[in-house]
């Protein structure tokens, strides 16, 4: 009887001639001892966008990205079609084993709760009392409503801040959004990070009292409540990017500006970078969006700037993410000059690096290319800390890292909403 291992080698065997038959000739790789279905491995010379666009456009799980290194997630089919395409993957683990282990010992003590030593994390339940508690605290400054519900009935919270929160003033809007993807969840504190230290710090902080003064500052905590609850179902991390509408949708793949033109998403229902049958199939992306188009007042986008927060690699990134060039239809020399200005000016408060979307990869139908071309809102990613991370570390830190993390982050903002002025 074959071993496990055995069969694997036979299947990479076959597999391996296959795609012989299909492509060049396939240059003998080192086998590392195991081949596991779901492998994290180092792509060491994506050099160029270009070669990253066909790293990311190949069906792998693209984890995080510094400096040309991309992390991946990739079956061993796709593992071997990347190496025969010329790329050299260095293997760091099986993505199975290390999401076991980074839960392991330390489950949670029921399902729909961070594993043992990670509470500070909110969950879904945990966030809404949270954010209740701030309206009920802050009544004068702070009002929590909703922009629509998830595939799976949650609420997705809108929380607006400002002197006058129950009025809509004639002052600039700027929205910031989190965890359209699952395992994100360090980017869910990042809001509600925003939202404390814009109520609480009112009354002792001068210049907090002026933003919030004269800004309406606009907060979604988590825009994929759903697939951020199934991440920490049974009591450990599950690694799970999408929303969990069938097999799950990409929602920052979902949006309705180039959607699916370019390579930078795919078609497969059960890749991690799915783009849903049709732009804003997803009803998290489309009551977003909707949102955004109901702050159309008298012809004027009420909302000037937005910053939309991921993990991990420590970027800036702006628009547009579907074309490598720096301008293109709605998108000026001089305004893709400010993006840039703005962007690295953001950059120099928090030390990420800052860069156009599609220095990195191609993606097709972000939020910043719809934010941008349909309204015209200053719309950047931060993909927060690490900087780089082994496999999972970079999506699940240890929750001592909030707070620091999570202010960071605190000029950035605080530059961002002087700018929408
Ligand atoms: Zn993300």
């Amino acid at each position: 009887m074959l071993t496990r291992r055995a069969l694997i080698a036979v299947a990479a065997i076959a597999g391996g001639a296959l795609l012989a038959a299909a492509t060049s000739p396939v240059t003998a790789q080192p086998q590392t001892e195991t081949v596991p279905e779901r492998g994290v491995y180092t792509v060491l010379d994506a050099e160029d966008a270009a070669e990253r666009t066909t790293v990311a456009g190949s069906g792998v799980d693209v984890l995080g990205s510094r400096d040309g290194e991309l992390t991946v997630v990739a079956s061993p089919a796709q593992a071997r079609s990347l190496r025969a395409g010329g790329f050299s993957l260095e293997q760091v683990g099986d993505f199975d084993a290390m999401l076991a282990d980074r839960s392991g010992g330390r489950s949670a003590q029921g399902v729909d709760e961070f594993p043992a030593g990670d509470e500070n994390y909110h969950t879904y339940a945990e966030l809404t009392e949270e954010l209740k508690a701030t309206e009920r605290d802050h009544a004068d400054l702070a009002t929590l409503s909703s922009v629509g519900r998830s595939h799976e009935d949650r609420e997705l919270h809108l929380i607006k801040i400002s002197d006058n929160p129950d009025i809509d003033e004639d002052e600039p809007e700027v929205l910031f959004t989190c965890n359209q993807h699952a395992r994100e969840h360090l980017t869910t504190e990042m809001c509600l990070h925003i939202v404390q230290r814009f109520t609480d710090g009112y009354a002792e902080d001068a210049a907090i009292k002026k933003l919030v003064d004269t800004r309406e500052i606009l907060v979604v905590p988590t825009v994929n409540p759903d697939g951020a609850e199934y991440d920490i179902s049974e009591g450990q991390y599950q690694g799970w990017r999408k929303n969990r509408q069938n097999e799950g949708t990409d929602l920052n793949r979902n949006w309705g500006h180039q959607w699916g033109c370019c390579g930078g998403s795919s078609d497969r229902p059960s890749s991690e970078t799915y783009r849903g049958p049709s732009a804003f199939s997803a009803p998290e992306s489309k009551a977003l969006a909707d949102f955004v188009d109901s702050r159309v007042v008298g012809e004027s986008q009420q909302i000037k700037a937005h910053i939309d927060f991921h993990t991990y690699s420590e970027l800036v990134l702006w628009p547009y993410g579907y074309t490598d060039a720096d301008t293109g239809p709605g998108m000026t020399s001089a305004e893709a000059q400010r993006f840039q200005d703005v962007g690295k000016q953001l950059a120099q408060t928090n030390g990420y690096q800052p860069q156009q979307s599609s220095d990195l990869y191609i993606t097709d139908g972000s939020v910043n290319d719809w934010m941008w071309a349909e309204h015209k809102i200053l719309s950047f990613t931060f993909e927060m800390y690490p900087s780089d991370g082994i496999g999972l570390d970079g999506f699940y830190p240890p929750d001592e890292v909030i707070p620091r993390e999570t202010a960071r982050n605190d000029e950035a903002v605080d530059t961002l909403l002087r700018a929408a002025g």
